[in-house]
Formats: structure tokens, sequence, C-alpha cells
């Protein structure tokens, strides 16, 4: 004859084999069946994870520094940038307009700031201009990557200072940082690379 046990939840009498084995029980098997164990997991395992949730939203909203720079670092990863990457060529193809929107509104911004620029070296008394074409053209051709350091080039660097009769030609400007650019001061680039190596 099959051995039948009571399941302490639903309390319905089933053969053995309905419960999982648990040596740590006399009869080697748990108290509740398996089915009701698998209700109960799911149970403990659906209120668990909303605590958990809770917590870790609770972590985030704590330490926004944290989850900045370790979003950063996920970015940074070479699945994630393949991500983005489609999801850029996506975008573009589901909202043409809002990309040309969004490209005429930067063009429109860098030539203003460029204007900006070049008026403000012209009253530094700067010899030369060059173009907002030729300012991007240097940037792509640096990947815009400072050539001092490894940062993001955000500034025009002249090579030779205005100040020290540099012109504003774009044979004398290279793309630097601002951290880079602001410590060169009135050196020229040879003699911030080697005060750099110092
Ligand atoms: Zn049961
Ligand atoms: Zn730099």
């Amino acid at each position: 004859m099959k051995e039948i046990k009571v399941c302490s939840s639903c309390s319905l009498r089933l053969p053995l084999d309905s419960f999982n084995r648990a040596t740590k029980y006399k009869d080697g098997r748990q108290h509740k069946c398996r089915e009701c164990n698998k209700k109960y997991q799911k149970e403990w395992y659906l209120h668990n994870i909303d605590k958990r949730k809770a917590e870790v939203l609770e972590y985030r909203k704590n330490n926004p520094d944290k989850v900045k720079s370790w979003r950063k670092k996920i970015n940074q990863t070479p699945k994630m940038k393949e991500y983005f990457r489609i999801y850029q060529l996506n975008y573009r193809k589901l909202h043409p307009d809002r990309v040309r929107a969004t490209e005429a509104k930067r063009n429109q911004s860098d030539s203003r700031k460029h204007s900006f620029r070049l008026k403000e070296y012209r009253r530094r008394g700067a010899v030369g201009s060059h173009s907002l074409e030729e300012w991007l053209d240097k940037l792509n051709k640096y990947g815009h990557t400072c050539v001092y350091c490894d940062l993001q080039a955000t500034t025009r660097d002249h090579k030779i200072p205005l100040i020290r009769g540099g012109t504003n030609f774009i044979e004398n400007i290279v793309p630097a940082c601002f951290s880079c650019n602001s410590s060169k001061g009135a050196k020229t680039d040879g003699e911030f690379i080697s005060w750099l190596k110092k």
C-alpha cells in the first residue's frame, strides 16, 4: 500500500511522492505538498521582490553620485554602446523630422557661439580669423580629444597665445579641454608640454 501524508497547507491526503524530499523531517518529506510549496515560494518571491525593489529605490535616492558614476561605467561598456548606436539609428529612422529640428537648432547655436568667440578674439586684438567649418574639421580630426591630455576637448587653444602675437587662423588653433586650456595660460604649446612633463 502507498504511504499517504496530509498536507499541512491544503489538508489533502496525498501519496508521499507528492511531497518534496527534506532530510530534516522524520519521514524525509516536507510538510507542504509540491503544489502548495510552489505557491508558497512564488508568494515569498513576490513579497520579497517588492521589498528588494523598495530598498534599491531608497539606495538610489540617497546615493545619486554613486548611481551617476555607475551609470556612466555601464554606458561605456561595448554592449551598451552598441545598444545606444542601434537606438540612435532607429530613432533617426522613426523621427527624421525631430532629428532635423535638433540638428538645425544645434547648428544655429554653434554658429552663434562661434561668432561670439570670434568677436571676443577680435576684442583682444587677434589677427586673422577662421570659419566654424574649419574649427569643426579640426575637432573631428582630433576626435574631439584634447591635444594635451585624453579628456574631451571643448575649447579652442591658440598654440601661440594671442597675447604673444599668435593669430586666430586655424593653423594656430588646436582642440583642448577646459582644464588644460586654463593651466596653459600664456605658454606656447611647446612650453606647456614641457611644463606638463616636469
Ligand atoms: Zn497542499
Ligand atoms: Zn586636456
